[in-house]
């Protein structure tokens, strides 16, 4: 079954709304329709510039669908400097990040608290990123399959087949987010197997083979094309390059060089 390319753009806590709008907009002079036709693109600024973003794309009538980086599970409450999934689909937001491993590693995100966000998210209609990966010691420990593989299903807990089907799952090996260093294109598409046989060995042949599995970790316009050849690459989580509307998109149209 073909699955639509998926790569979305991660600004992390960079440009503010005036930047996030000339961003956007260069990003829509440098694609063109054959582009966005052939991949889903989303981007997900910081929560400061979605409203201005979500403006522009509409008015310009722009085709990139616009992301958060994060959420919390809860619909309301005393949840100081929290951001609720329903004022994200007010929004026109449609894909959430989550479990990414600055979320994990820095604020202390859990796979529990990761497992109540897919699912608020799913409950206001958007799509979950759901991240997984390992740290540099998993991995050389031999511990990688098992740490992503319990990071999936643990973010997944609870949802059924169908809900699961929708969600798109992003690996990205801590060791290679911002550091210049990427996984081997073989690597990464070892990973990225491990996580689909992972989904069918619990949900079944359909759900596995309609999840949309995302390789992110430096990921740049000259490794993209090698990394999107990969069968079980369906698209990519990218960082710092998403902040060049240039190197993003030519990211985008990785198919070009193939
Ligand atoms: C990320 O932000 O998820 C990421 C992969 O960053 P970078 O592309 O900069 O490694």
């Amino acid at each position: 079954m073909a699955r639509m390319p998926i790569i979305s753009g991660n600004w992390k806590m960079h440009h503010n709304h005036l930047e996030a709008i000339q961003l956007v907009q260069k990003l829509s002079y440098e694609l063109k329709k054959e582009d966005i036709e052939a991949v889903e693109v989303t981007v997900h600024p910081p929560f400061t510039d979605l409203r201005s973003v979500q403006t522009v794309l509409d008015s310009d009538g722009i085709p990139i669908a616009l992301g958060a980086q994060h959420c919390h599970f809860e619909e309301k409450g005393a949840f100081t400097g929290e951001v609720a999934p329903s004022m994200l689909a007010k929004l026109m937001v449609t894909y959430v990040i989550t479990g990414h491993s600055e979320r994990r590693e820095i604020f202390g995100e859990t796979d529990e608290d990761v497992n109540k966000k897919v699912k608020a998210i799913l409950k206001h209609e958007m799509t979950p990123i759901l991240c997984c990966g390992e740290t540099l010691e998993e991995r050389e420990a031999g511990d990688a399959e098992t740490k992503v593989a319990g990071q999936v299903l643990a973010g997944l807990k609870g949802l059924s087949a169908d809900q699961v089907q929708t969600c798109v799952v992003a690996y990205e090996p801590i060791w290679a987010i911002g550091t210049g260093v990427t996984a081997t294109p073989q690597d990464a598409q070892e990973m990225c197997k491990h996580v689909r046989e992972t989904l069918r060995g619990k949900y079944g042949d359909t759900v596995a083979d309609a999840v949309r599995i995302q390789y992110g970790g430096s990921v740049k316009p000259g490794n993209a094309p090698d990394l999107m050849a990969q069968p079980d690459i369906d698209g990519a989580l990218v960082g710092g390059a998403s902040l060049d509307a240039v190197d993003f998109a030519r990211i985008i149209q990785y198919r070009l060089a193939i």
